[in-house]
């Protein structure tokens, strides 16, 4: 008999699906629908002990049985809302200004319903990249569609090259919770994958960083702290390579795990 292992005291994070859309073109899985995370965004949840689960959007062509989001928002301790894919200016009541930047309205639509669930179970949710973008729209805020286009004075947030080493400076908002979480950092150094960027805020949300070269939206999070907890990054935290000269990602990460430990306590 295998030892048995205590898995019921850890935290389980649930972290939203990318969607690759069925294609008939494809070798594999050829005109199926994938859902998937990439492996650092669990790999990071993991890294403290918490158990990261993906929550597959049940609706579907291959939809079957009563799992809806409600049964995992009452399951799982909190959200991570994963990078990925562009959101659809549909999303937020624009035509896009090309057919590149159509976005995945799919997913939109599912990581909104998301979002709403774990809200209504009381459950943190905290958006990198992407997940920052969704957040903003799923509250009623908008995107640049695509930043080269619409602020060409800004600096470039994506490089394909370079990926994920590209990187630029941002300033941690004095006064904020996120500053609080860095008390020796005033000015740090992301990294930045993205194209699309905060254009209007949503109401109730505050700025947690900006890029301070060009005044992009880089953190945010809901003002109101009576109510349940959001937060997201633009930059990718998970990403981040101990001893590089980029922001450490663990004091974030353990905030968003203290709020789902306390949100565990008063739902429980
Ligand atoms: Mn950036």
């Amino acid at each position: 008999m295998a030892e048995r292992i205590a898995g019921a005291g850890r935290l389980k994070i649930g972290i939203s699906a990318c969607f690759m859309h069925a294609d008939p073109a494809r070798v594999l899985f050829t005109g199926k629908t994938l859902q998937y995370v990439e492996q650092s965004i669990a790999h990071w949840v993991m890294s403290t002990g918490a158990l990261a689960v993906m929550v597959p959007s049940p609706t579907g062509a291959t939809q079957r049985g009563d799992v809806t989001l409600e049964h995992y928002a009452d399951w799982l301790d909190g959200l991570v809302l994963h990078g990925g894919a562009d959101v659809s200016p549909l999303s937020y009541g624009e035509q896009p200004l090309q057919e590149k930047w159509s976005g995945d309205r799919v997913r939109d639509e599912y990581e909104i319903a998301l979002v709403a669930a774990f809200e209504r179970h009381g459950k943190p949710v905290f958006g990198v990249c992407r997940g920052l973008q969704l957040m903003n729209v799923a509250y009623g805020g908008t995107l640049f569609q695509d930043i080269a286009t619409q602020v060409p004075q800004a600096l470039v947030h994506r490089d394909a090259v370079v990926y994920d080493h590209n990187f630029h400076g941002v300033e941690l908002v004095a006064g904020s919770r996120l500053a609080s979480l860095y008390p020796e950092s005033g000015r740090v150094t992301v990294n930045s994958i993205h194209h699309q960027a905060i254009k209007d805020l949503a109401p109730g949300f505050e700025v947690e960083a900006v890029s301070f070269e060009d005044g992009m939206v880089e953190a945010i999070r809901r003002s109101d702290r009576s109510q349940s907890w959001l937060a997201a990054v633009q930059w990718h935290p998970e990403f981040h390579l101990p001893g590089s000269e980029t922001l450490d990602d663990a004091a974030l990460l353990q905030d968003f795990l203290d709020a789902a430990t306390a949100a565990k306590k008063t739902t429980t």
